[in-house]
């Protein structure tokens, strides 16, 4: 058990996350006890009469079961420090639990979402490789391996999105429905069994998304579309024909650079459906085994076998598709370095052209949550060793890291990073974690972003509930017109 004790409500979640980065499996509190900053300028012999300046000043205490870990004291805080002074409290923080659970974190002190956003931004100013590193590694502490791993990729991104026009924006569609639920889950899905009787009116809500993006981005270029989900394989052939037929109806899709089907769930591929998307100009695929292994792939909730996916991978190559992308995940319960190994293995033998490995992020939405709940927090095996062997698998298969990304509770604290053939890196998915151009996301449960001028993005969202969605299909239409046209 941790307790946090603050004298404000300032930097909380920073000092939350970072706890939680080293304590995954304990219970944090965090308290504010407004008499702490007069205890401990007190105790250091700072003390002077309450005035003004107490509203610069802020306390921190820290506890380990009773032990009492760490007391902090920040003084004289401008507004302009304010950075300075949370990195320097993190970095703090970060040696006293550093030096009493004898534990590094790849990523050190940084907890965003997009580390490489930092590199980028970094090189972008014009500071070198070198000087970016040190920069990351004094202000974050972060290691030298991952500090190579971001600038390698932050440098590789800015080639890749100076081929991109200003005025280019990129279509999400979301299909939520899926063959069944994943372990981990904490998307937006439904089973298909329940709902195929509804497909086509959730359709019919997506085509009337559709029409308005047409309309609100007449004098814009699509860069590229990604239909996502859920799994959209469990659309039948004909229900893909009608989306692809209201996309090229609608949109002008002539500078389209990708058009991506995430085909995650094998057993909901087949040959007719593949067909239907070469045909309708689908360019990239993701086949996602997860793991190679037929004992998990039972534990958590998929009801398809090791073979389907080869068989899936065999298929889409047989149709044409010359860039699949496959995900997999480290640190599923119960698997071990071996498993690890096995299915980095197999997947060389398929050859995809991406290869996108995840770090276990646990939901408290996720049925995963209780299985760790029961078999302990060890089931989950996310190491340093796990994440050399895949970025091994991926070497040698000829991938190089283009893309990456950290969740939140990501198991031990590392990331999910996208490995490509160079030339077949997945160009929304830079798109959408680079936030260089406006998202349009459709359907159920979808964020979409708008890039303003000033290079910040505002967002809407739609319900994550199928059926509110579809109920009122009109005022989700009407949120994106007011992000867009207002
Ligand atoms: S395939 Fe993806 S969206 Fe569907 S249940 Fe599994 S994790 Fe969730």
């Amino acid at each position: 058990m941790v307790r946090i004790e603050i004298s404000r409500e300032v930097f909380r979640n920073d000092l939350y996350a970072l706890v939680k980065a080293f304590l995954p499996a304990e219970e944090i509190s965090i308290k504010v006890v407004p008499e702490l900053l007069e205890q401990i300028l007190l105790d250091t012999g700072l003390f002077t009469e309450p005035g003004e300046h107490d509203a610069k000043r802020y306390a921190y205490r820290l506890f380990f079961n009773d032990e009492r870990l760490a007391s902090f004291l920040l003084v004289d805080v401008s507004d302009t420090e304010r950075v300075d002074m949370k990195n320097r409290l993190k970095r703090d923080l970060y040696h006293v639990l550093s030096k009493r659970f004898e534990k590094e974190l790849p990523w050190g002190t940084l907890n965003g979402i997009r580390p490489t956003n930092m590199a980028k931004k970094c090189l972008e100013s014009g500071l070198s490789a070198d000087e970016t590193k040190e920069y990351m590694r004094s202000t974050y502490l972060v290691s030298d391996e991952k500090n190579d791993l971001a600038v390698d990729i932050a440098e590789r991104e800015i080639r890749i999105l100076s081929g991109f026009r200003h005025n280019g924006y990129s279509l999400y569609i979301g299909i939520p429905f899926c063959p069944t639920t994943c372990l981990y889950c904490s998307f937006t899905s439904y089973p298909i069994g329940a709902w195929a009787s509804r497909v086509d009116q959730y359709l019919d809500c997506v085509e009337k998304e559709i029409r308005f993006t047409a309309e609100a981005f007449k004098d814009q270029t699509l860069d590229t579309i990604y239909v996502g989900g859920g799994t959209p394989t469990t659309l039948t052939p004909d229900q893909f024909e009608r989306l692809f037929t209201c996309l090229e109806k609608e949109l002008d899709l002539s500078h389209l650079k990708e058009f991506t089907v995430e085909s995650g769930r094998p057993d909901s591929i087949t040959i007719e459906k593949l067909r239907v998307m070469k045909k309708h100009g689908v360019t990239r695929l993701s086949v996602n085994p997860q793991t190679m292994k037929d004992e998990t792939l039972k534990l958590i909730g998929r009801h398809h076998s090791v073979d389907d996916v080869r068989r899936a991978f065999v298929d889409a190559r047989e149709v044409g598709f010359d860039n699949i992308n496959m995900d997999m995940i480290l640190g599923l319960p119960g698997e071990t370095d071996d498993d690890v190994r096995n299915t980095v293995e197999e997947i060389k033998k398929l050859g995809p052209d991406d290869l996108t490995v995840h770090s276990l992020a646990i939901k408290r939405a996720s049925r995963l949550a209780e299985v760790i709940d029961k078999m302990g927090y060890d089931c989950i095996h996310t190491t340093d060793n796990t994440m050399k062997i895949a970025e091994q698998g991926a070497k040698d298969m000829g991938l190089v890291p283009y893309y990456l990304y950290r969740q939140k509770n990501i198991s031990g604290n590392f990331e999910n990073t996208g490995y490509s053939r160079p030339g077949k890196e997945g160009l929304y998915n830079i798109l959408m974690m680079e936030e260089v151009q406006s998202i349009v996301a459709i359907g159920a449960g979808t964020v979409t972003k708008r890039l303003l001028d000033d290079g910040n993005t505002v967002r809407c969202d739609t319900h994550k509930d199928v059926e509110l969605y579809m109920n009122e299909i009109d005022e989700m239409v009407a949120r994106k017109r007011k992000l867009f046209m207002d």
